[in-house]
């Protein structure tokens, strides 16, 4: 979800070519031998030292975990996990980092924010390359999602003026202000799917606002954010501002709990969210759940069937599938279903699966065998429970990296909405046809879910789409496409996708907190006992 820059691009999937990044992404993701590979990616220095506490890289004192490259399944990096007193050292190098940083200018930080915004595009390719390693996404997404990451912070950098408080007079010459202030030490749990972008819509508008950040990637994709905690120390933040630590639940456990974390913005699955809003509650800590979904596109009759098609294919085949804001279940109206079916087909089966590397591949690798079954699991499930598997569905074998998992995108027919595939986030590249036959049928069904993240629909009709729209459950609608979010779309969800917004002014605001004054210059008036 790039949150897509490049949307003229998208609908035949091509990407821009970036040859530079290929070729040095190539040279550290040849599947020859793991020991030449690990070497190369070493030379990149992406592997060593992935915590970031204080201003440096640094490893973790705990247990080491593996981390491999999703395509190939070779190990990129030894990654040693945060201890409990690793993650004191972050929260507290952050908060002295704090002190300083809260006390600059709006102009000051707008201006740093500003240069990362510059650094980050200065080293797109790069940046890109590692996204891909983290995540075995397609390098032109890959590319688009960190592009848009440099126009997220630089719209942060802007907003730092805006952060302001009131003046309001009273009666007598009194009056009251308020003032917006930092949290202090906030803490950043991403997901895998994208970790670039999570550290930065997670660490944009808390520095923005003049707080710290203490970051946990996902255990997936730990090689991304240590990479942004170089770029702000490059920027000028202060050291110990913006920290990385890692690791899985238990490091994000004891970071929620840490006493001087002050709010926590989390992006992950319901359970995760359930647990880290348990937590924050207890310690009454302001949270932000960025949730999973399982959202709706609803195609009527009168739609443009190839832009219908083409926003399908962005609901539903972005990032291998394993995008939180995809709308797997889409309804079409019965009398254009064997149309659009016809289209979809075609337009599915040229997305080509492939080497992620490679500027002409539209699908990359499901981020972890585990995660690969389970898509096939779901599918099965679907197929046991009468769905009619139109397309894909099943492993592709992609020369040089067979040890990698390559799933075909999948279009599954004859489903019904009681089916587990139906009802579940699967997320991974699994489309489900459902057919509808009046409005008020379809968007009650589009509703009939405990999640509320996203929504579509497809029609010429202005007004039954602003109908619809209004009726939708969800956070995150779109009109005639899908799955783009430019900077300043608020995004976040309804129901158990979560709460709270990001990629906003409304985010930046969240990381603040309100203090009020109230003046009094005509002196104090005892009420009068009788
Ligand atoms: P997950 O919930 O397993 O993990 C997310 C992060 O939380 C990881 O860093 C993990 O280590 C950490 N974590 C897990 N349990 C925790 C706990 N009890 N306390 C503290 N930290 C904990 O999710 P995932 O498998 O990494 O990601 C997939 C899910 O994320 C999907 O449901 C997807 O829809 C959702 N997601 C949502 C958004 C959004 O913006 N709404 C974006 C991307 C992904």
């Amino acid at each position: 979800m790039q949150r897509l820059r490049f949307s003229s691009l998208l609908p035949q999937f091509r990407c821009r070519l970036f040859a530079a990044a290929q070729s040095k992404a190539s040279a550290a993701t040849s599947t020859t031998s793991g020991a030449a590979k690990l070497d190369s990616l070493k030379s990149l220095g992406l592997t060593d030292k992935l915590n970031f506490v204080n201003g440096e890289r640094c490893d973790g004192n705990g247990a080491a975990f593996d981390n491999v490259y999703p395509a190939s399944g070779h190990k990129t990096a030894a990654v040693r996990e945060s201890t409990a007193s690793d993650i004191d050292k972050a929260v507290l190098a952050s908060k002295e980092a704090f002190t300083k940083w809260r006390e600059t200018s709006p102009l000051e930080r707008s201006l740093k924010l500003g240069e990362a915004a510059r650094l980050i595009r200065a080293r797109l390719q790069h940046l890109a390359a590692v996204e891909v390693l983290d995540t075995g996404k397609p390098i032109w997404e890959a590319s688009a999602d960190i592009e848009a990451c440099a126009d997220t912070l630089q719209m942060f950098s802007g907003l730092a003026h805006t952060l302001a408080g009131e003046h309001v007079h009273l009666p007598g010459g009194s009056f009251y202000y308020t003032r917006r202030e930092p949290f202090g030490v906030c803490a950043g749990i991403g997901a895998w799917n994208y970790p670039f972008q999570m550290a930065v819509w997670k660490s944009a508008p808390a520095l923005a606002c003049g707080n710290g950040l203490v970051f946990k990637p996902a255990p997936l994709t730990p090689l991304g954010a240590v990479q942004l905690a170089e770029i702000y120390a490059e920027a000028g933040l202060p050291a110990g501002l913006f920290s990385v630590v890692q690791g899985g639940p238990d490091t994000g456990r004891a970071l929620v709990r840490h006493p001087d974390i002050a709010k926590v913005s989390f992006t992950g699955g319901v359970a995760g969210g359930q647990a880290v809003a348990e937590a924050a509650g207890r310690l009454i800590r302001p949270v932000t759940l960025e949730l999973g979904g399982k959202s709706p596109l609803i195609i009527f009759a009168d739609a443009d069937l190839d832009e219908a098609v083409r926003g399908a294919v962005l609901a539903n085949y972005l990032c291998q599938g394993q995008v939180c804001s995809n709308a797997a279940r889409v309804f079409v109206e019965r009398r254009i279903l064997d149309d659009f079916v016809d289209r979809l087909l075609r337009a599915v089966a040229g997305l080509r699966v492939g080497d992620p590397m490679l500027t002409e591949t539209a699908i990359g690798a499901s981020i972890s065998s585990q995660h690969a079954e389970r898509v096939l699991g779901y599918i099965g499930s679907a197929e046991a429970e009468g769905a009619k598997r139109l397309f894909g569905g099943d492993r592709v074998e992609v020369p040089g990296l067979e040890t990698g998992h390559f799933l075909r995108p999948c279009v599954l027919a004859n489903c019904s909405d009681g089916m587990r595939a139906v009802r579940e986030e699967i997320f991974g590249a699994v489309l489900t046809l459902l057919e509808f036959d009046t409005e008020a049928e379809a968007v009650a069904r589009a509703n009939a879910t405990e999640f509320g993240l996203s929504g579509g629909v497809f029609t010429r009709d202005l007004a039954r789409a602003h109908r619809v729209i209004g009726e939708l459950q969800a956070g995150s609608l779109y009109i005639n496409t899908y799955n783009s979010y430019p900077p300043g779309v608020p995004f976040g969800g309804y129901k158990m996708s979560g709460f709270g917004r990001e990629n906003c002014a409304e985010s930046l605001r969240s990381y603040s907190q309100v203090k009020s004054v109230y003046v009094e210059c005509a002196g104090i008036q005892l009420p009068t006992v009788p």
